[in-house]
């Protein structure tokens, strides 16, 4: 129990995303981005509560005991294991979208436990950005993930990940221990079967609480999820001679950002990380 400290409410808003190297032992040094959010943005001062999170999956409660211009300190005064990581380690790879639809998948992807984001270029893709478009895209993504991971309490940060190709999406997805495409054309099996065939729903996980695994240990889930245009038959079929279990979404055809979120949910759910 922290004490002595100026709590400051709401710790989800003053959780922050530091590089590891920031926190050495008990102590903490903070700068750049970090620095101007807590001195400048939220004006915080000396004996108040913040959350650090250095990837790891730990969680350092720290009090701040300087913050200056472009310099914070503070002294950690506790940590704990987080609990809002997922049992299983998401991958989406998501065909290319137009705008918003992309930055959307992106913000509630996150908030829903997605660990990786891979924009795949597919045959339908509508936005087909040229490589100075991308890297201001990925920058952009990169903000709104790290956004939606301070805003949801996430320990660790998705990784947004370079462009792939169908094919290459496909070569990699498979090599997780479940590679899955939803395809529109998909009427026989669902997502609910394939993680209940691969062992990985929640009755494979009930000796592992959610939060409690490292992230190395964990099992890891790959989704493919078509542009606006949808996947071909052909990248189906590819995909499904690639190894990945085609899968259906129900008897509607969801919009690709619709999809995309439903799939995740249901991954989520049937591994018990949404409350059950
Ligand atoms: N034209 C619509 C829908 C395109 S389908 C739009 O503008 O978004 C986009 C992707 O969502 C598909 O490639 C597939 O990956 C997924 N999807 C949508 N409905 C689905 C369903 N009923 N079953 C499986 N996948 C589905």
């Amino acid at each position: 129990m922290v004490t002595g400290a100026r709590w400051c409410g709401n710790v989800g808003e003053r959780s922050f995303f530091v590089t590891p190297a920031a926190i050495r032992g008990d102590w903490a040094e903070i700068d750049g981005q970090v620095a101007h959010q807590i001195r400048a943005v939220l004006r915080l001062h000396p004996g108040d509560i913040v959350e650090l999170l250095d990837n790891s999956g730990w969680v350092h409660t720290a009090r701040l005991t300087e913050v200056g211009k472009g310099r914070v300190a503070a002294e950690v005064v506790g940590r704990r294991r987080a609990e809002t990581e997922p049992r299983v380690r998401l991958e989406l790879y998501q065909a290319l979208l137009k705008g918003q639809k992309m930055e959307l998948v992106l913000q509630k992807g996150t908030e829903l436990g997605i660990a990786r984001f891979v924009p795949v270029l597919s045959e339908r893709c509508v936005s087909r950005p040229g490589t100075g478009e991308m890297d201001r895209k990925l920058e952009r993504w990169e903000a709104i993930v790290r956004e939606a991971s301070e805003q949801s309490g996430r320990a660790v940060l998705p990784e947004v990940a370079r462009m792939e190709s169908f094919e290459s999406a496909c070569r990699k997805a498979v090599q997780s221990d479940l590679g899955l495409i939803a395809w529109e054309g998909e009427r026989s099996g669902g997502i609910a079967g394939a993680l209940r065939s691969a062992g990985l729903d929640e009755a494979g996980h009930q000796d592992r609480p959610a939060g409690a695994i490292a992230s190395g240990q964990r099992p890891t889930v790959a989704l493919l999820i078509g542009p606006e245009g949808g996947f071909t038959p052909d990248e189906a079929a590819l995909a499904h001679e690639a190894g990945l279990r085609v899968v259906g979404l129900g008897p509607r055809i969801l919009r690709a950002e619709t999809a995309a979120l439903v799939a995740a949910t249901l991954v989520m759910c049937r591994t018990g990380d949404l409350g059950g």
